[in-house]
């Protein structure tokens, strides 16, 4: 259980949903965790605690993404709360207006865009002094970037971006032997994903899946645990796809 024993991770938006988890399973493979959260103070105090309870090293972290500078800010209070070294960096935090084409207004698509797209691309840049040779970056992507479902075009946009950068930051960062890899959720019943609150919202999930039942946030983070770790060493510009075989 003790895979990442001594490393330190950062994971954005891990004050809920999948991020929490990721947060909760890192540490529990031995990582000091930085919960990063935007407006979730409380919930992100609960994840610190309960990370604590359990033995482990975590401190809360706050940063608004859709701010220019949030993730310039971000990567500031990390790099002094770490020091030197940031062995995971796990950049989850993002936000799905759902609207089609024709009611999709600029706010939102540029709101998405910010946060999903903009923020882990600096965030990364600005953590690079702190990233080397055997740190993993992963990025969240989703079903939504490479299947055409559900009705939020600008969303989906913004995650096949984060496909795209995957491959030119692995590309970029694998001579200094840093890994990064994207994994693609499918639905995940979440703060974000609230039609699966519904039946309809259910059967339209089961039905595109192989594996018949709902996904949990765990389905996903046991993921992000494997390509965070050594055993995950010679993969890497990679998507790896965590969504039940959806759309297959
Ligand atoms: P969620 O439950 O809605 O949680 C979103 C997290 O992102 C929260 O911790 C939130 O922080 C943070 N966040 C939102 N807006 C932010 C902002 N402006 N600045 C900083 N942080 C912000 O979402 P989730 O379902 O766990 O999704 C996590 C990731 O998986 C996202 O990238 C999402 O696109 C992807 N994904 C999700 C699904 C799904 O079905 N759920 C499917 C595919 C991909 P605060 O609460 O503190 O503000």
């Amino acid at each position: 259980m003790n895979r990442l024993a001594g490393k330190t991770a950062l994971v954005t938006g891990a004050s809920r949903g999948i991020g929490r988890a990721t947060a909760l399973a890192l540490a529990s493979h031995g990582a000091q965790v930085l919960v990063h959260y935007s407006s979730g103070e409380r919930e992100a105090s609960l994840v610190v605690e309960k990370i604590r309870e359990a033995g482990g090293k975590a401190e809360k972290i706050q940063a608004e993404l859709g701010h220019e500078e949030g993730a310039h800010e971000l990567a500031k209070r990390a790099r002094t709360i770490i020091g030197g070294r940031l062995d995971v960096l796990v950049a989850n935090a993002g936000v799905a207006v759902s609207a089609p084409l024709e009611e999709t207004t600029l706010e939102d698509f540029d709101y998405m865009f910010a946060v999903n797209v903009r923020a882990p691309f600096f965030l990364v840049q600005q953590m690079l002094p702190s990233l080397c040779t055997g740190c993993s970056v992963v990025l969240l992507s989703s079903l939504a970037g490479h299947a055409a479902i559900g009705k939020f075009p600008a969303y989906a946009a913004s995650k096949g971006a984060i496909d795209t950068l995957v491959k030119h930051l692995a590309t970029a960062l694998g001579e200094r032997g840093i890994r990064v890899n994207g994994v693609a959720p499918g639905v995940v019943p979440t703060d974000m994903s609230s039609f699966t609150k519904t039946q309809a919202g259910r059967d339209f999930t089961l039905n595109m899946q192989a594996l018949k039942r709902m996904a949990k946030p765990e389905d996903i983070s046991s993921a992000i645990v494997f390509l965070a770790s050594d055993e995950a060493r010679w993969i890497t510009g990679d998507i790896l796809h965590v969504d039940g075989g959806s759309r297959l």
